[in-house]
């Protein structure tokens, strides 16, 4: 059989269609992975709304994938069949300015798969395999495939960007599907005290639970008063922005004390307003975009996870097959910034 089920994306606000397309063919420096798991994504909803453009359509979705190795082309050596691997989905070229400086995730050429060359929403996804790192045994593709992005993401910009220090004290704003990882990363690196700040009761439940120290729900209290009255009058030394508004970006920059670093990962369109200039530079404030993650994120989570380091067993809150996609992204486009977590595993 040359064909193979796939979820495609034609136009926005059009429900994926699940159909049958050719297997992909394996070039000499490709590699074909067996789909066994893949994460939906916010970052799929925004492209269902027409909010970010695909590379070209119809294309397959998903970008959050792991399986095993089915195929590999005749000059790719180090990988063998049946091999469990994750795919870290950010496309690079290696050769421009800032992956030769390491910074894989403002490549200038980056392309994503799942977002411009077809995804791991399908039986079958081909891949370069400098794109895959090894998925531990002790690791379930479920939880593996949260390692490539919804916990990647927060762990490039709490280290990467933040440079978060032990002992240092956190703001999290929007503790959904990135916040939630945000606290349990923060905590891991010895943050101290963590802060947790969203208008859902139940997002703030998850969050104590996963290690938050206090907890502030931006519909009864100012987040900024909130956090000096919790942590003391300078505010935190680091707030993440998960959320992606301009007035929660505003709340963080308001929330960090002198030489505050401010970190936004989630996306919107609105424009930013902040404080007063003057104050900005006085204080040495850093305000700083976070984009998607670098490879050796991802082997390391992985390895966190394989150590029992980081447990992410509450993370999966539900499997689906591939023909419950679309009521899956239409859960996700209902509750921004749920903390649920979905994966198909069952193509
Ligand atoms: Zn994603
Ligand atoms: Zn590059």
């Amino acid at each position: 059989m040359n064909t193979m089920k796939a979820a495609r994306f034609y136009s926005p606000n059009q429900p994926l269609k699940l159909e049958h397309v050719p297997i992909p063919n394996v070039g000499p420096n490709d590699v074909l992975v067996e789909v066994k798991a893949c994460g939906v994504c916010g970052s799929d909803v925004h492209i269902l709304k027409g909010e970010t453009f695909p590379g070209f359509s119809p294309i397959i979705l998903g970008h959050e994938g792991c399986g095993t190795i089915k195929t590999l082309g005749e000059s790719v050596s180090g990988w063998k069949a049946g091999d469990r691997v994750v795919i870290d989905c950010v496309t690079t070229c290696g050769n421009c300015f800032h992956c030769l400086g390491g910074r894989d995730s403002i490549c200038l050429n980056r392309k994503l798969t799942g977002i411009h060359l077809d995804g791991a929403l399908a039986q079958y996804v081909r891949v370069q395999p400098r794109n895959l790192i090894a998925l531990p045994e002790t690791v379930s593709f479920e939880q593996g495939c949260l390692a490539t992005d919804a916990v990647a993401t927060p762990f490039h910009a709490l280290k990467a960007r933040a440079k978060l220090q032990a002992c240092e004290s956190i703001a999290i704003f929007g503790v959904g599907g990135l916040g939630i990882h945000a606290v349990k990363l923060a905590r891991l690196m010895g943050a101290s005290p963590i802060v947790a700040v969203d208008i859902s009761t139940q997002a703030l439940e998850r969050a104590s639970v996963a290690g938050a120290d206090a907890v502030i729900d931006a519909r009864k209290e100012d987040p900024p008063e909130g956090i000096r009255k919790r942590v003391g009058p300078l505010g935190v030394h680091v707030a993440l922005e998960c959320v992606g508004r301009a007035q929660t970006v505003r709340s963080a920059v308001e929330s960090v004390g002198p030489g505050g670093r401010v970190v936004i990962v989630g996306l919107g369109a609105e424009m930013l307003q902040l404080k007063g200039i003057t104050e900005f530079v006085r204080s040495e404030i850093a305000l700083m975009g976070s984009s998607a993650f670098e490879i050796r994120e991802i082997q390391e989570i992985l390895s966190l996870m394989a150590s029992k380091r980081l447990d992410l067993s509450s993370s999966v809150t539900r499997t689906i097959s591939l023909d419950q996609v679309n009521e899956a992204l239409e859960e996700l486009a209902k509750r921004p910034g749920s903390v649920t977590r979905i994966v198909v595993n069952r193509f």
